[in-house]
């Protein structure tokens, strides 16, 4: 077969030898030829989304992972068997299917598992071309009317392969959590060049920018390349949204960051989305379009998730320049900014939105999105108090309508989840920012990054004091946040890697805060 061709005219495996290999023990970073001994499964296992009767099963085929056409280095059709067992050794199989993986989708397989029984961990592999993949640990959620006790939820964002080591997945997968939460910039399209790139640990496969469907494919596939991703995704599902990353830096539903750029932007936006559904393990059959993310996911009545899509239906950023809509500070003077028809989730989401809070009568209400949510006055060069347009505050109307629907709602204890901004931020989310007497309508956590570059402590510290509403921050640290969750209390661990310049970084606690059931607000413990 074509396929056992290619791998022997490398001359890394002899012709004819067994194809049966244990799933390989990946050192810190792989060479070609781990990543050929891992053929055809060199970018391991997922699962995602899980409901009380399944989940998402995901791996990708190739042999050539890196390939510059992204293809995989496989031109051919390939079946692929599929098992979900309820022990780790993969002895008692309850399902087992078969589906093909194709070129046109670059051998991504994705499938929807149904028919398990609620609550309970279940483990899958693949099997393809004679091989067995790695294995890897799912769970169900509860039932919907279940009175679930605990939860334990991870959330990452931002993780920039050049600039240093995923110890923090690695310390994540440790976790043993229900499911993690990935926020957004899980890829990097730009890399670094010259100055820049000096003294940084690792450079991207292809030195150049994600532009089209192989530039995002190549991307995809070096990051799933990492031994601390992968046992990541092994170790429990996932749920995934984007930020901007995932496609260009600050690009907003159809609009590129620079304008010079608009011509061709949209084909590099769908090669970019495209590229995302195929690598990542999200369910999609209930979404109804091809490119929608935003969704909702129950852990019996204990929590809601309502995952955003904060990127695709935003309007315009506000108060940009001729030549760029890049993120700037903007003042007082910026009046669109304030304009109520301009949504940062579109208006269907929005609806969508809010006329689902609640309805569940979860006991805890998330909704994971990309961004930092709460307001944020950033004194500028004359004193002047400025607004950073790509974030919640470049859209303080969608805000408001939110945190005014979370108000109207019967959803209990609404807690805000969010990266991007590379440092980790404990808020509270007011009825009016402007008044710190204001109610507080929600608890919000942002995780810091797993390794991209924070922004300076200084000053954004010396602001605090001008933004009551925030708890904590701290941007001088890597690493994620783990929630442990139960009926009557959240509690929210802060975790940082000791160096994310080191591929062996250790763990430790930033802070630890809690969040009762009842009125909103996290307590410091
Ligand atoms: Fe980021
Ligand atoms: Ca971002």
């Amino acid at each position: 077969m074509a396929v056992t061709m290619n791998l022997t005219r490398r001359g890394l495996l002899a012709a004819g030898a067994p194809l049966l290999l244990a799933p390989a023990a990946f050192a810190d970073s792989r060479t070609p030829t781990d990543l050929l001994e891992a053929a055809p499964f060199p970018l391991g296992v997922a699962s995602g989304d899980p409901d009380a009767e399944g989940f998402v099963i995901w791996t990708r085929l190739a042999l050539d992972p890196l390939a510059l056409d992204g293809q995989g280095g496989l031109t051919d059709a390939i079946p692929v068997r599929w098992m979900i067992a309820e022990d780790e050794a993969m002895r008692s199989v309850v399902l087992s299917d078969e589906v093909t993986a194709i070129p046109p989708s670059a051998h991504c397989v994705n499938v929807e598992v149904k028919g398990l029984r609620p609550d309970r961990p279940y483990w899958y592999r693949f099997e393809a071309l004679g091989r067995h993949s790695p294995i890897g640990r799912a769970r169900t959620a509860p039932s919907p009317d279940a009175a679930a006790g605990q939860f334990r939820v991870g959330m990452a964002s931002c993780s920039h392969w050049e600039v240093g080591y995923f110890s923090a997945y690695r310390h994540m997968a440790e976790q043993s959590s229900d499911l993690n939460l990935l926020l957004g910039d899980y890829i990097y399209e730009y890399s670094y060049r010259g100055d820049r790139a000096a003294g940084r640990p690792r450079r991207h496969d292809r030195q150049d920018d994600a532009l089209d469907l192989a530039g995002y494919r190549n991307r995809y596939a070096l990051y799933k390349t990492d031994p601390d991703l992968q046992a990541l995704h092994a170790s429990a599902p996932c749920v995934v949204t984007w930020d901007d990353h995932e496609v260009q830096n600050d690009y907003g539903a159809d609009l590129s960051q620079n304008v010079s750029e608009d011509p061709g932007f949209r084909a590099r936006r769908l090669a970019a989305y495209q590229a995302f559904f195929e690598h990542m393990p999200v369910r999609r059959s209930c979404l109804n379009d091809p490119w929608r993310l935003y969704r909702r996911l129950h852990w019996g009545r204990l929590a809601q998730i309502d995952v955003l899509d904060g990127r695709q239906y935003r309007s315009p950023a506000a108060c940009s320049t001729e030549r760029s809509r890049r993120a700037r500070m903007v003042g007082g003077d910026c009046l669109e900014r304030l304009q109520p028809h301009r949504s940062m989730l579109g208006l269907a989401q929005e609806d969508w939105l809010y006329s689902g809070l609640g309805q569940a009568e979860a006991r805890w209400n998330l909704i994971a999105q990309d961004l930092l949510m709460a307001s944020l006055r950033q004194p500028g060069r004359d004193g002047v108090v400025g607004h950073w347009t790509d974030g919640w505050d470049g859209y303080p109307a969608t805000r408001d309508r939110l945190l005014s629907a979370l108000q109207a709602s019967a959803a209990a204890n609404p807690v805000i989840l969010g990266g991007d901004i590379h440092s980790y931020w404990t808020t509270d989310l007011k009825a009016d920012f402007r008044d710190p007497e204001s109610a507080t309508v929600a608890t919000e956590f942002v995780t810091g990054s797993v390794t991209s570059d924070p922004p300076p402590y200084e000053p954004f510290a010396a602001m605090l004091p001008e933004n009551p509403h925030v708890r904590f921050f701290e941007s001088r640290a890597h690493g994620f946040v783990a929630l442990d969750i139960r009926p009557d209390r959240l509690e929210a661990r802060l975790h940082a890697i000791s160096d994310r310049m080191r591929p062996d970084a250790t763990l430790s606690t930033l802070k630890t805060f809690v969040v009762e059931d009842g009125p909103p607000g996290a307590v410091e413990t």
